[in-house]
């Protein structure tokens, strides 16, 4: 079933409630300064579309931190409600509390007309996906938008149960539409080779995710700390590096569905005798016992970019190295300069790796960067996401 989005909404006159991903990063001493604005700014295109199209009312919500269901004025949403208002030009209302018996008043004045509801989750409520508090949230409105791809695989009362009470009128916002799109576009019909790029440090998170791709890519490269448990499952020596008993066992029994020898580990590594220390090349597969590894080494750049540049497609999820250290960024950097200058479809996902592409400078060559690192694994793991599918069936 195709996914209804805003476009195909009948909007002029009505009331619109949309869930946003408005979980902004907040400077550490100046709680109202928001340091990195792209999810607002990805919103943009679905607010303007539905301003444009004559909304008697914009509500909108978000979750912002995990404040645990309490108030706690450090994960308020003011900075983006005023952010919204500057880059809007028009007033956005702030309300004190997402639910409130005023609030419906209110949104009864003519003067009322872009809102911003306080963050979701002082509610515990929000998380526990209540019927009751998402009838109050769809009270507000006529029509309910999901936008909030970075929030679609929370089963939440704003992302979820809110869906029953719009039949026929829940509706996907642009950004959530894209972000869907380009990850189908990658799983359901990818161009040969397909090549995935996993890294980074959670093994146990990801290792669904490596079971699924392994079954439609032609390779599957493992780098960053991701890499050490496969070699220590091979029989390798990894020193200090990151690497837990639990993750040798997951990775063991990838190494044994690996039938058709998809995975590409490194061969050679940047060393150091601790974390952040001084780097040294280890020419070899093996790490002595007093090192730990924090990058890929250049005969796997080598060896990696190599086998990117005959990819068609290629997904990536996770940094090949402690790339936010300079001594360890080279591997990720290389991997990204690769990436970008290839003519395959580039699909980035993943809080680091989407950083590493934005400090890298080849933002802009990639395909498709994704905004939601969890909500992409679970949707290339599952095929689906809660939020998506209760606006596509109801709930
Ligand atoms: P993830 O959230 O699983 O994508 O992991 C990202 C984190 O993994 C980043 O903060 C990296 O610094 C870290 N990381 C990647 N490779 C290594 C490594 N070899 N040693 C330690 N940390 C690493």
């Amino acid at each position: 079933m195709a996914l209804k989005d805003i476009t195909q909404a009948e909007l002029n006159g009505k009331r619109v409630i949309v869930r946003f991903d408005f979980n902004v990063p907040l400077d550490k001493e100046d709680k109202t300064k928001i340091t990195d604005t792209t999810r607002v700014d990805l919103a943009l295109e679905t607010i303007n579309y539905l301003l444009e199209q004559g909304v008697s009312k914009l509500i909108m919500m978000s979750h912002h931190g995990r404040p645990k269901g309490k108030v706690n004025p450090d994960f308020s949403l003011e900075p983006v409600a005023d952010y919204l208002a500057q880059k809007l030009g028009q007033e956005v209302l702030m309300t004190e509390a997402a639910v409130d018996v005023g609030l419906k008043e209110l949104l009864g004045l003519n003067s009322t007309k872009i809102v911003l509801l306080q963050n979701l989750r002082f509610h515990p409520e929000e998380t526990a996906n209540d019927e009751g508090f998402a009838k109050k949230l769809a009270n507000y409105a006529d029509i309910y938008v999901n936008d909030a791809f970075g929030a679609a695989h929370r089963m939440h009362a704003s992302t979820y149960a809110i869906n029953k009470f719009f039949p026929g009128n829940a509706f996907a916002g642009l950004l959530l539409k894209k972000e869907i799109e380009a990850l189908d576009k990658v799983l359901k019909s990818p161009a040969k080779p397909f090549v995935a790029v996993v890294g980074g440090a959670k093994v146990s998170d990801k290792i669904k995710t490596i079971e699924r791709l392994l079954v439609n890519v032609n390779n599957l490269i493992i780098g960053g700390a991701m890499a050490y448990p496969f070699l220590k499952a091979m029989g390798h020596e990894v020193g200090t590096s990151l690497c837990s008993d639990e993750d040798v066992a997951l990775a063991q029994g990838i190494l044994k569905a690996d039938k058709g020898k998809k995975l590409s580990l490194p061969i050679d590594h940047i060393v150091s005798n601790e974390f952040g220390g001084k780097p040294e090349t280890c020419d070899s597969i093996d790490i002595p016992a007093s090192q730990m590894g924090l990058d890929i080494g250049p005969k796997t750049i080598t060896q990696f970019s190599d086998i990117i540049s005959k990819a068609q497609t290629i997904l990536w999820n996770g940094p090949m190295g402690a790339f936010e250290l300079s001594d360890y960024n080279k591997g990720t950097f290389a991997l990204c300069e690769a990436m970008a200058g290839s003519d395959a479809y580039t699909l980035v996902g993943g809080g680091d790796s989407v950083s590493a592409v934005n400090q890298s400078g080849y933002a802009e060559k990639f395909s498709h960067v994704s905004t939601g690192g969890g909500a992409s694994l679970e949707y290339i793991e599952k095929g689906q996401l809660p939020g998506v599918q209760a606006l596509k069936f109801g709930v």
